[in-house]
């Protein structure tokens, strides 16, 4: 496809890898081969799926003249440490507002993402609670930042818009092209699905290059049905953005949302697992809110051989290991 009419910044260094995961499919009976693809990797400080995004977002400020970026997550967000880290890198101011979604998990010493966003400079960090209307909390900080002078851009959380999205139809045509390139042919794909823009921009993707692989959303947060319509929503939006040609149909879009557990950011034992077996048997982090609870899914559909027998599935690794460090507890238990 054509990115060219849009803003874009120059964030990736070339395709993330895509690596077998033998031990893993071993140990998992040795039925379905395993494959993953680096988004961990991601250029950004610590990698992850943000920057794809944030490489349209971020441009998108910059040309309307912004000089200063505000955005919002939770507490342990890996998106706002990635809009924190490419803010620095591109010299513009940024602003967070934490969302406490989990009452009194905030924690101004904590370790994780939180301790990165203050090393990466970011100018203000204001935590509201769970539920606030997040969008008009952003506008009231920007227009704070106006009156003293500034021009905000905000981005919204997760950079799941339609400008966001973009990067993960690229990330799709991405990854067809290196499965030619290897002629290697994927059953299916299975992605995280929180903030939407990921798999939103993944089915755009793969249906604007005619890749036909169908893709598969863990839900971290939301209950099936609920989460579905989100992407399906981004998904036509995206879809137009980029001109693809009739659109995105409601039924390409599936979400499993088995794994979410009482709810988003609170570990479950199938996650811990999960990353325990991903760093034991391929020396891959996971991370215990997103990639975790994706990959607690994959394996459970493995297990109870949802794949047909010898189906070759890809896992997209959207990064987050650093909320590992503010975890501990959970998984020395
Ligand atoms: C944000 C995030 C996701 C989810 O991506 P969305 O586009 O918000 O659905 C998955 N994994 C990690 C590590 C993330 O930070």
């Amino acid at each position: 496809m054509n990115y060219t009419q849009f803003p874009r910044r120059n964030y990736l260094q070339g395709p993330t890898p895509i690596e077998e995961m033998p031990a893993l499919s071993r140990v998992l009976g040795g039925e379905v081969n395993l494959y993953i693809k680096r988004d961990d990797l991601l250029p950004g400080s610590a990698g992850g799926n943000k920057t794809r995004k944030l490489e349209f977002c971020i441009a998108d400020a910059m040309e309307k003249g912004a000089d200063t970026i505000i955005t919002c997550g939770a507490v342990q967000s890996n998106h706002c440490r990635l809009t924190a880290s490419w803010s620095a890198k591109e010299g513009l101011d940024c602003h967070l507002v934490l969302e406490e979604r989990v009452k009194g998990s905030y924690k101004k010493e904590a370790s994780g993402n939180n301790f990165l966003f203050e090393l990466l400079g970011v100018k203000t960090i204001e935590v509201v609670p769970g539920g606030s209307d997040m969008m008009a909390e952003m506008e009231k900080k920007a227009q704070e930042l106006k009156a003293a002078g500034r021009s905000p851009y905000i981005i919204p959380g997760g950079a799941s818009n339609a400008i966001g999205a973009t990067g993960y139809a690229v990330c799709a045509e991405e990854t067809v092209n290196q499965l030619n390139d290897m002629r290697l042919s994927i059953d299916h794909i299975v992605v995280p699905s929180g903030s939407a823009g990921t798999h939103a921009g993944m089915v755009v993707g793969m249906t604007g290059v005619n890749g036909n692989i169908p893709i598969s959303g863990m839900n971290v947060s939301r209950p099936k049905d609920v989460q579905e319509e989100i992407v399906h929503k981004l998904a036509v939006k995206t879809a137009e953005r980029l001109h693809v040609k009739g659109g995105v149909e409601r039924q390409d879009i599936v979400c499993y949302g088995d794994y979410v557990g009482p709810g988003y950011s609170l570990p479950t034992d199938a996650m811990v697992e999960a990353v325990k077996l991903f760093a034991n048997h391929e020396a891959i982090l996971l991370d215990p809110v997103y990639s975790g609870k994706a990959a607690a899914g994959l394996i459970d559909l493995v297990r109870k051989g949802v794949f047909p027998k010898d189906s070759n599935v890809l896992f997209l690794h959207t990064g987050g290991s650093p909320a590992l460090y503010a975890y501990l507890d959970t998984f020395r238990k």
